[in-house]
């Protein structure tokens, strides 16, 4: 019995040691940057009411395959043409599928591998029951109380602005790029971006572009968002997860409800819709967000940074914690989330079919057929079709490479604007989609982040109510596109 207990004393001893000589393997945070300059002046009140010029063209994606009003995006093309002159004047404008444009900007060594820089033009629709909640009307364009307001001030006008304000700025100072960049605003990224990005993608591989750096909307600047990390951290997307839409079309005899089939359509879809909720999709701490955490080991608490620094042995326990919240557990698994259901047209009449859409965001690892595949098993129901929805389904995104010199030029950057601060850089897998999943066929260099800083609440503006962006904020993500490509000749 001692022996027994001398044994699991030595065990536990051994393992405290190997948890506590990881933990303090884990390397120091990087060091704090030095206050670099910015490459050009921004008057923010100037640049603010530029924004605001072009949060008026109500240039929103409905639907796939809904009416488009071409006159808005047309607007916006010829507004942004005549705002920034030198940058109309200089780089060479391309209309790609219309409503798409494509900006060429030859660099001194047109040899050297491309920059590539991605926003997109398309908003989302507004609800009309929300418009009452809105402080200020969506396509106003109002400047007050220090933001700019609108639909697409978060989400994407303001990179496709910010962009524009840096080259306008870089020109009027003679700059010139060491390296061709590309600047590529697709018009249909809100719903999956299969006419726009995907088109500008397939132009610029016909044309041999091997980008040394694809750059599109995704991470962010925020505070309080990662448990242990008190301060402000930036977090850059480094992959993104997989869309699909099935169709689940449950089938059966019709006639009147005085006398029902045992087997009715509805009956046999809500069946099927309920399986699928109580047999998500296995968890894993794998991928992109094992990553995050191992990022996120310098910067922890002792306490937090043991765990983080021995996620061999620690992983289910994190897992468990994680999957607590809907933001945790959409990081570990595949989500599924039903959508929409039809069924019947009248209270005393069986209907000959029943329909429902359900949502899945796949994480990397599994692909459109498995899951597919997965979810017609758990159904496991003849009744019940499975099909999918459209065409606007894609498998989750490779992941870039953290060892490039294009992640280190972006975290570089970011860095330098937060001088004497240990900012926190970090890489993380994008839930949402975006038009940089075009380049993940072709690319390990593909990136995501806008270098806005968020405060309380505005992640629950993007896509909602009283969107808006600070004025000084608008101005800090000028200054990054402007320290970034004044930076690509590091590439
Ligand atoms: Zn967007």
């Amino acid at each position: 019995m001692k022996k027994l207990l001398a044994l699991i004393g030595l065990v536990v001893l051994l393992l405290a040691g190997i948890l506590v000589v990881r933990t303090l393997r884990v390397p120091a945070p990087a060091p704090a940057a030095l206050a670099g300059s910015s490459p050009i002046t921004v008057d923010e009140a100037a640049a603010a009411g530029r924004l605001a010029g072009a949060v008026r063209f109500a240039t929103v994606s409905f639907g796939s395959g809904a009416p488009i009003d071409t006159a808005a995006f047309l607007g916006l093309h010829q507004y942004l043409a005549t705002t920034f002159p030198l940058t109309r004047s200089t780089l060479v404008r391309e209309t790609v599928a219309g409503l798409s444009l494509l900006y060429t900007w030859h660099g001194i060594d047109t040899t050297l591998a491309p920059v590539v820089l991605m926003g997109h033009l398309d908003v989302v629709p507004v609800p009309k029951p929300n418009l009452p909640e809105w402080t200020h009307q969506p396509f106003s364009g109002d400047v007050a109380d220090g933001f700019v307001w609108g639909r697409g001030t978060l989400d994407d006008k303001t990179t496709v602005l910010s962009i524009f304000e840096a080259i306008e700025g870089l020109l009027a100072k003679g700059f010139r790029p060491a390296r061709t960049v590309y600047l590529t605003f697709g018009h249909d990224e809100e719903v999956g971006g299969l006419y726009g990005a995907r088109a500008i993608v397939a132009l610029l591989v016909s044309r041999g572009v091997k980008p040394a750096l694809v750059l599109d909307e995704g991470g962010f600047m925020t505070k309080g968002l990662l448990p242990g990390l008190n301060g402000r951290t930036a977090i850059i997307g480094i992959a993104e997860k997989g869309y699909l839409s099935l169709k689940l079309r449950a089938v059966a005899q019709g006639g009147h409800s005085s006398m029902p089939t045992g087997r009715t359509a509805v009956g046999a879809l809500s069946r099927a819709v309920a399986a699928l909720e109580a047999d998500p999709f296995p968890s894993s701490l794998g991928g992109p967000t094992r990553g995050t955490l191992e990022a996120m080991a310098p910067y922890a608490p002792f306490l937090q940074r043991i765990v983080m620094a021995n996620l061999w042995l620690t992983a289910p326990l994190v897992e468990r914690s994680m999957s607590r919240l809907p933001l945790g557990a959409a990081l570990l698994h595949t989500t599924t989330s039903p959508t929409m259901l039809t069924a019947g047209v009248k209270d005393n009449v069986l209907p000959p079919e029943a329909t429902a859409v359900v949502n899945f965001r796949i994480i990397s690892g599994e692909t459109v057929a498995s899951v597919t595949d997965r979810v017609r098993r758990v159904i496991n129901d003849s009744q019940v079709v499975v099909e999918p929805l459209d065409s606007a389904h894609v498998d989750p995104s490779p992941v870039s490479d953290l060892n490039s010199s294009a992640y280190r030029l972006i975290s570089e950057t970011i860095r330098g604007m937060a001088p004497g601060e240990q900012l926190p850089v970090l890489p993380y897998l994008v839930m949402g989609g975006t038009d940089a999943k075009f380049w993940g066929a072709h690319t390990d260099r593909a990136f995501r982040f806008l270098a806005v800083p968020l405060g309380d609440g505005d992640l629950a503006r993007v896509h909602g109510v009283n969107e808006r962006i600070a004025v000084s904020g608008y101005a800090t993500s000028v200054s990054f596109f402007a320290r970034l490509l004044a930076g690509i000749d590091r590439l």
